[in-house]
């Protein structure tokens, strides 16, 4: 049975009402509350129950048949309404917005929360260590303005681009948006771009909210980016009816702050997860994250994707890091402190959008008690972070929420005896209904001095005083008395504060609960008034841990404090790979890595398996560290700052975008070329592996003659083509050196060891048979390589030749690719380029051979 097919006057008041609110709400699923279910029907009763696994049910309303209908227990819900986000639906939450006790008839109801993939709010469903964007994207006619919001802590930026593809889908990739808002002039390819390549949702809406509070922008003056919040609060406060008032100051983010980094290379270096698995463990994040709080995973995620590149920042944090080295007893002290301290960006969040209760504000409390302690050692180790330590929120919490709350909040047991007089008498009634008559009775007797009344209860006239005939008379005016019946030797009345008594002992309960929620409303409204200074302390909080995270692995692994330098030196002595030496079995070979100002390339040789690629990785991921403010892993350090950085690693084929190894080999090598400064760091793992040698090589060479010369940036080049070892001969900025290893027995022995220099020998043979192929296999193996190196010898002059003087100035690649657009090149075209590079290649050989 379809919704718009059914004949509306048949319907019963309830789906009436239903379907008056989903005609409002036609792209969510809406979940209807009824009772304690969220009930969906029709085609969303379908769907739901599809993708849900949940038996489709029906319910009679009015019609011949039954509408069909899906349900989901209220204390549930978050789980499912997640599922379905996540699969891309949008999900509208329907409440009921009456008490249905009090109402005769249909309960008011109506449209609370609209939840899409990047507004799901409540801390229980979202990932702890990471922030979940969602964005509006405005596009000028020279820039795009890309506003991004966490609304599940408020964290609000704005990033001005220049108006090229590649760099907006490099940030909405390095913020892993999860939602776009944009505006109908956007081209539908970019939309599409969006939707179908990095299934990011995305939302048209033209409309601006023109009530921003100023206190966003002190720091702004452009226009432009004051619409771009206008056009994300539009839709957030008026499509999905979200709070936005827990929403801090916009930070205007200047990418050229920081230590830029594309996707691959986040990637590739593994910082935030693994290439093979996509998982946390094992990352460089993993390794690092020591953090006691979320706040602090949070906050050193953030770092990590975004090092900075001001050494005054950075020798700041290693001071604070040495300090707390010093300090041990302080920083556990600290560190035991900060393990009490709950999620409380996040859970603030849930006073403006979630659902907060009792044990949320008994958390926040727990956490706002550390701070006095917290701020007292930051004081005694001379730190400038700004710590609040909220005396009055803390002792609202403290004098307000019972140890034990429960988890729901209309059901009472929140509140603490002693924090509201109405309620304590209402639970000292519900307590003993007895004992406060009996102290009532007590009462009136000393008040009215009449010795023998007394306070009974019958049904018909409810709670009443009674008094013997003899002292009737004593009952005066004045009391307001009501006289209500008469017996043969006694008077009953009642007084207004007994029958106001009197209701308040039959209905304890209820009012109990309905006082309770209403003294948890009033709360949460007086915590709401704090959200913005908690979250600025939490975010001091988040830096603190981060701090004393990188403090506690100094020790942990071993890592010193680097020196920075603006000369273009690096020089790394005993350098390691954190996680290969953490993870792996065997003993860390250490290694230096030496580049003055005037080496910019390192050209890496060595047999398969000898650690090539982790040597040129653990470089990386040294600079990263550093410029994140830890320590980094080796025994001395001077670093250039480096403004980014770029990789090309093999075996990260982007197979989902349908791109070959080779494509995106040659993107990564392009983007790279195109962006690199002097103060870069570029590396080529085995660059030109993806295609035929003659290509492969004179690319490499190309390529490598390229950077070295035209942008000098420090560069590390690992390389199977051993003809382009020559190279340092004939550029002063190229160096060689190769990973050693050794025949013993006949069996090839890995020194992990970089040695300067390079070696002509790729012992290939020998890893395999460290793979256990058969034995005549790899004998037939050494059989024809012996034959191709004979041939090789006779020409192995020639071949340094070739590869030398393949082209006297550098093939002028730079051409090629500067016509390549890699993210609208069908692979026909791509195709077409391999061609014409290859028929380059071709020709310049052809004038050799002249
Ligand atoms: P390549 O790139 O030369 O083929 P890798 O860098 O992939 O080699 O290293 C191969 C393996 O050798 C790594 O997985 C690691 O376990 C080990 N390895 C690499 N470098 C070292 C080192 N310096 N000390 C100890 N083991 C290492
Ligand atoms: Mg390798």
């Amino acid at each position: 049975m379809r919704r718009s097919e059914v004949d509306r006057s048949k319907l019963s008041p309830m789906m009436a009402q239903y379907m008056e609110i989903k005609d409002m709400y036609q792209d969510e699923l809406l979940f209807y509350r009824l009772g304690d279910f969220y009930e969906l029907f029709f085609e969303d009763g379908i769907t739901a129950s599809k993708e849900l696994e949940l038996t489709l049910t029906g319910r009679v309303g009015g019609l011949e048949e039954r509408v069909p209908m899906c349900g989901v227990p209220y204390h549930s819900v978050k789980g499912y309404i997640e599922k379905l986000v996540n699969k891309g639906y949008r999900v509208a939450i329907c409440e009921q917005l009456e008490d249905a006790k009090n109402v005769k008839g249909m309960v008011k109801r109506g449209v609370t929360d609209v939840i899409s993939k990047g507004t799901i709010a409540d801390l229980e469903l979202l990932d702890s260590f990471s922030a979940s964007y969602i964005a509006s994207l405005l596009t000028y006619p020279d820039i795009y303005v890309l506003t991004i919001l966490d609304i599940s802590t408020g964290k609000l930026m704005s990033i001005s681009l220049n108006k090229e593809l590649q760099k907006l889908v490099n940030e909405i990739l390095h913020y892993q948006i999860k939602e776009i808002v944009l505006k109908d002039n956007v081209e539908t390819n970019l939309i599409d771009l969006l939707k179908t390549r990095y299934n990011i949702e995305v939302n048209i809406n033209n409309n601006l909210y023109d009530n921003v509070s100023d206190s966003l922008f002190t720091k702004v003056s452009d226009a432009r980016v004051k619409l771009g919040v206008k056009h994300l609060y539009y839709y957030l406060i008026n499509i999905e009816l979200k709070d936005l008032s827990g929403v801090q100051e916009l930070q205007l983010i200047n990418r050229n702050d920081y230590l830029q980094m594309d996707v691959h290379a986040i990637r590739n270096l593994e910082l935030v997860e693994t290439l093979r698995n996509k998982e946390r463990q094992f990352s460089l994040i993993w390794l690092l994250d020591k953090c006691k709080t979320a706040m602090g995973s949070r906050k050193l995620k953030e770092w990590i994707i975004n090092p900075i590149k001001n050494i005054k920042v950075l020798n700041s944090r290693y001071d604070k890091i040495e300090k707390l080295n010093e300090e041990f007893i302080l920083k556990d002290e600290l560190r035991d402190l900060l393990d009490q301290v709950y999620d409380i960006e996040r859970l603030t969040g849930k006073i403006t959008n979630g659902n907060l209760n009792g044990r949320d504000l008994l958390q926040l409390k727990k956490s706002l008690g550390t701070l006095p302690k917290i701020k007292e050692i930051i004081e005694k180790l001379g730190f400038d972070y700004q710590i609040d330590t909220f005396n009055d929120l803390f002792n609202l919490l403290e004098s307000a929420i019972s140890e034990d709350a429960p988890v729901g909040v209309k059901e009472g047991g929140m509140i603490k005896a002693g924090y509201n007089q109405n309620l304590d008498e209402l639970k000292l009634i519900r307590a003993g209904g007895k004992d406060y008559v009996a102290g009532f009775e007590a009462k009136v007797k000393e008040e009215t001095g009449i010795k023998n009344l007394k306070i009974g209860f019958n049904k018909v006239f409810g709670y009443y005083i009674e008094i013997s005939k003899g002292q009737a008379s004593e009952v005066k005016e004045n009391f307001g008395w009501e006289r209500r019946q008469t017996l043969a030797n006694c008077e009953r009345f009642i007084s207004p504060e007994l029958k106001e008594k009197e209701s308040l002992i039959l209905n304890a309960e209820e009012k109990i609960i309905d006082l309770e929620y209403e003294l948890f409303i009033d709360i949460k409204d007086k915590v709401k008034a704090y959200i913005l200074d908690v979250r600025k302390t939490a975010d001091e909080l988040s830096e603190i841990d981060v701090i004393a995270s990188f403090s506690t692995i100094t020790d942990d692994y071993n890592l010193v404090r680097p020196k920075l330098n603006n000369e273009h030196v690096l020089k790394i002595v005993g350098g390691r790979h954190p996680v290969v030496e953490a993870v792996s079995n065997e003993e860390y070979v250490d290694n230096d890595c030496v580049m003055d100002e005037n080496t910019s390339t390192l050209l890496i040789t060595g047999p398969n398996m000898s650690g090539k690629s982790t040597y040129m990785r653990q470089v990386a991921i040294t600079i990263v560290m550093a410029q994140i403010g830890s320590f980094v892993p080796c025994k001395e350090a001077n670093l250039p700052i480096i403004d980014k950085i770029f990789t090309r690693i093999g075996a990260s084929d982007d197979l989902v975008a349908g791109q070959s190894t080779f494509m995106v080999e040659m993107m990564e090598a392009n983007n790279a070329i195109l962006n690199a400064t002097k103060d870069s760091l570029i590396i080529f793992d085995e660059l030109g592996r993806g295609t035929a040698t003659y290509d492969g090589i004179s690319l490499a060479q190309a390529i490598l003659e390229y950077v070295s010369e035209n942008i000098k940036c420090k560069t590390l080049f690992s390389t199977h083509y051993h003809e382009i070892t020559s190279l340092d001969q004939k550029y002063r900025s190229i160096k060689n050196v190769h990973v050693d290893a050794t025949m013993e027995d006949d069996k090839l022995v890995f020194l992990h060891k970089i040695k300067n220099g390079s070696v002509d020998k790729s012992y290939g043979i020998h890893v395999a048979s460290l793979a256990n192929m058969p034995d005549s296999l790899i004998k037939r193996a050494g059989e024809i390589l012996e034959g191709y190196e004979n041939n090789a010898a006779k020409t192995k002059t020639n071949n340094v030749q070739l590869a030398l003087d393949l082209d006297p100035k550098p093939i002028k690649t730079e051409d090629i690719f500067a016509d390549i657009d890699p993210l609208n090149l069908t692979p026909i075209e791509a195709l077409n380029v391999l061609y014409n590079l290859k028929e380059k290649y071709s020709q310049n050989k052809k004038e050799i051979g002249k």
